[in-house]
């Protein structure tokens, strides 16, 4: 069976791609940093089982991952979404704001994928899909360091297709654009007013339909696609 560790899992677009995957027939870890009630609730709901760890730190990832592969075999695809904002004008932001970000962001695209991509290579196959944004493509003003992480993201992905394409091994990127989920749902109802007017389909996406993107990347029959990025977005950004 195919087993999948989904970062950030157990909540918006983590947890609507870890059930995707359930009913795609994946075994499915789901993984959290802090919310422990809510990790509970989620798996208690859907039969899925979590894991925490905090995937800006190396050791904790590399012995987490580890792990997982003992505890679960094989872990064949990686869908790595966990990911923070800490928004700010630049000349106002904080260094933790900066190291924040690209640590949660983008140091960990190294951190989990290093422990798993071995194995993946040794079993000639692997699935991998990276969460990046919009706003990695477009910028946005208030987010340097997400933007930055965010595009960071893509060349990280595009040179790892590279290394492992001979191995039936892909990996792929999703950009979203505005999604309806906790990270969105501080946004001001001025300004959310104001974003969906930029959106030609009139409203934010649902979580769901990143979920089955992430699903289509993720299947043996799309071994052919690999280092692409994905623009889920409403028609707000076409790059
Ligand atoms: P949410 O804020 O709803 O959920 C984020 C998840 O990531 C949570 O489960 C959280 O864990 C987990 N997480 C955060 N930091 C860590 C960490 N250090 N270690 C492990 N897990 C961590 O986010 P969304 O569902 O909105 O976003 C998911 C991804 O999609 C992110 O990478 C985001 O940048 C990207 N994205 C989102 C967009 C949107 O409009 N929502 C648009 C474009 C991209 P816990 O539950 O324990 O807090």
């Amino acid at each position: 069976m195919r087993v999948a560790l989904v970062t950030g899992g157990i909540r918006g677009i983590g947890a609507a791609v870890a059930v995707q995957l359930k009913n795609d027939g994946y075994t499915v870890i789901a993984n959290y940093v802090e919310n422990e009630q809510g990790a509970e609730k989620f798996s208690s709901e859907t039969d899925i089982p979590v894991e925490r760890f905090d995937v800006s730190d190396v050791t904790i990832c590399q012995e987490a991952i580890e792990k997982l592969q003992k505890r679960y075999g094989f872990i064949d695809t990686l869908i790595h979404n966990a990911g923070i904002t800490r928004d700010n004008f630049m000349h106002k932001s904080t260094h933790d704001q900066w190291h924040d970000v690209i640590n949660t962001n983008l140091n960990s695209c190294y951190y989990v994928t290093r422990p798993l991509i071995e194995k993946m290579r040794e079993n000639h196959f692997g699935r991998i899909v990276f969460m990046s944004s919009i706003n990695a493509l477009k910028g946005q003003m208030g987010q340097t360091n997400y933007s930055a992480s965010k595009a960071g993201i893509i060349g990280f992905a595009k040179s790892l297709a590279l290394e492992n394409a001979k191995k039936g091994i892909t990996v792929n990127i999703v950009a979203p654009g505005y999604i309806d989920t906790d990270m969105t749902k501080g946004i001001p109802e001025k300004i959310k007013e104001s974003i969906i007017e930029q959106i030609p389909s009139g409203r934010f996406g649902k979580p769901e339909e990143i979920a089955k993107a992430v699903s289509f990347f993720c299947q043996e029959g799309s071994a052919f696609i690999t280092g692409e990025t994905l623009n889920i977005n409403g028609g707000q950004y076409l790059s």
